[in-house]
C-alpha cells in the first residue's frame, strides 16, 4: 500500500487545511471511485445528471451558495478563470489583475492570449490592494487598449489579505468592465456572495476550500454572461465549449457534493476561524515571529517573517531544514522544508488545543536553539 507520511500530523499547510475530506466525502470517494462513475445515467450533460443528484447541486445549491444566477463545475479555480478569460478574450485586449494574484491567474491570461496589467500592492509590510490603485491602473490601461476583464484575488494566497472587493466592483462597474472574484481561499471557508460584492464572476476551489478530493472547482456568474461564457458547440448542441463538454466526471465531484452540507455550515462559523487566526498571530508575535499582511488579520492564511529563526538556521546542525525537522518531530506538517525566514501557514479547522500545541512547538524550538 502507498502510505502517506504526514497523514495523521497536525496540518498547517494553507493548501491543505480546507481540503480535508469529511467522513461523508471519504465514503463517497470509495463508492464513486471507478472512472466515469457519475455517468451511469447521463443523458449528455454532466450538470443535468439527476442520479446522482448533480442537477440539483449545480442548478439549485451552488447558485444559492455563491449568490449568483448560473453555476458550473470546473476542474479547479484556474480552469474557471481560464474559461472566463478565454470566452471574453479579444485580439490585443487586456486583463487587469491585482498584484497579489495567484500564478494560475497569470497563466490563464497568457493561455487566453490576453495582455496583463498589474495593480501593485502597497508593498511591505501590509501588501494591501487599494481600490484607488485599481482605478488608476484601469485608467492607464484603457489608454493602451480594451480591457475585457478585471480580476481580484479574494483573499490572495500569500498574505491572506481580503481587499475591499465591493469598492473594486464599483470601480469596474462604472467603466463597464466585468470583474472576476478569485475566491479559491474564500468559497467554502467564509461567507461570500457574488451579488453582495457586485461582481460578475466568482471561482472557487473544491480541493482547497470545499473539503473535496479534487481536482475540482466551481464557477458562478451573473445571468447576463451565460450566453457568452457557456456558449455551446455548433455540432454537439448541448456541450458547452469553454468547459470542453464535461468537467469533473467522477469521484471528485461526489466528494464535493458529499461534503457540501458540512461546508455550508462551517462558513457560518467563520468568525471563530478569524478569532483563532488573530490569537495565533498575536502569540507568534510575542516570540518574535512577525505576521505580515493585514492586521488585525481577517483570514486563516497568514504569512510570517522571522529574523530569529533565520539566524538560528545559519548555525543549526540541519541548517535551513532545522525548522521543518523540529516541527516534523512534533508531528506538525505544513511549513515547506527549508523555509525559516518567511513562511505561511493556516490555522483553519484546528482545535484550540492544537493551536496551543503548535504555538508551544514554536516556543520550544526557539528556546532550544537560543537557550
Ligand atoms: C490555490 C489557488 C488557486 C488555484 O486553485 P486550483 O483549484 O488548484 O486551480 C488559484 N488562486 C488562488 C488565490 C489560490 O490560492
Amino acid at each position: 500500500m502507498l502510505r502517506r507520511q504526514a497523514k495523521d500530523f497536525i496540518n498547517i499547510d494553507p493548501l491543505q487545511t480546507g481540503g480535508k475530506l469529511t467522513e461523508e466525502a471519504k465514503e463517497a470517494l470509495l463508492e464513486w471511485g471507478d472512472g466515469y462513475s457519475v455517468c451511469d445515467f447521463c443523458q449528455g450533460r454532466l450538470d443535468e445528471i439527476k442520479n446522482p443528484p448533480i442537477y440539483d447541486f449545480v442548478h439549485r445549491e451552488l447558485p444559492e451558495f455563491l449568490g449568483c444566477d448560473v453555476a458550473r463545475i470546473t476542474g479547479g479555480a484556474r480552469e474557471g478563470m481560464f474559461a472566463v478569460m478565454h470566452a471574453l478574450a479579444k485580439k490585443d485586449a487586456w486583463v487587469v489583475v491585482d498584484g497579489n494574484a495567484h500564478y494560475s491567474s497569470y497563466i490563464s491570461a497568457e493561455r487566453a492570449g490576453l495582455n496583463i496589467a498589474e495593480v501593485p500592492s502597497t508593498g511591505h509590510p501590509d501588501y494591501l490592494i487599494k481600490p484607488e490603485k485599481f482605478e488608476e491602473v484601469i485608467e492607464e490601461t484603457e489608454k493602451k487598449g480594451e480591457i475585457v476583464l478585471a480580476l481580484i484575488t479574494y483573499p490572495d494566497g500569500n498574505y491572506g489579505n481580503l481587499p475591499d472587493a465591493r469598492r473594486i466592483a464599483e470601480v469596474c462597474r462604472a467603466r463597464d468592465i466585468p470583474l472576476l472574484v478569485n475566491g479559491a481561499y474564500a468559497v467554502g471557508r467564509m461567507p461570500v456572495k457574488l451579488k453582495d460584492i457586485g461582481a460578475d464572476f466568482i471561482v472557487g476551489s473544491g480541493h482547497k476550500s470545499m473539503a473535496s478530493s479534487g481536482p475540482i472547482g466551481v464557477l458562478g456568474m451573473r445571468g447576463e454572461w451565460e450566453e457568452t461564457v457557456l456558449r455551446r458547440s455548433s455540432k454537439y448542441k448541448n456541450k458547452e465549449i469553454e468547459l470542453l463538454g464535461c468537467t469533473a466526471r467522477g469521484a471528485s465531484l461526489m466528494t464535493l457534493i458529499a461534503s457540501f452540507p458540512t461546508v455550508k455550515k462551517r462558513v457560518e462559523r467563520w468568525n471563530e476561524e478569524v478569532e483563532k487566526a488573530r490569537y495565533f498571530s498575536s502569540k507568534m508575535e510575542e516570540i518574535g515571529i512577525l505576521q505580515l499582511g493585514e492586521k488585525p488579520h481577517n483570514h486563516d492564511l497568514m504569512f510570517f517573517s522571522s529574523e530569529k529563526l533565520f539566524e538560528i538556521s545559519k548555525r543549526a546542525k540541519d541548517g535551513r531544514f532545522f525548522l521543518y525537522k523540529e516541527l516534523k518531530n512534533r508531528r506538525i506538517h505544513g511549513i515547506k522544508p527549508g523555509l525559516t525566514r518567511h513562511f505561511k501557514l493556516s490555522t483553519y479547522g484546528l482545535s484550540k488545543e492544537e493551536i496551543e500545541y503548535v504555538l508551544n512547538a514554536f516556543r520550544e524550538i526557539i528556546e532550544k536553539y537560543e537557550g
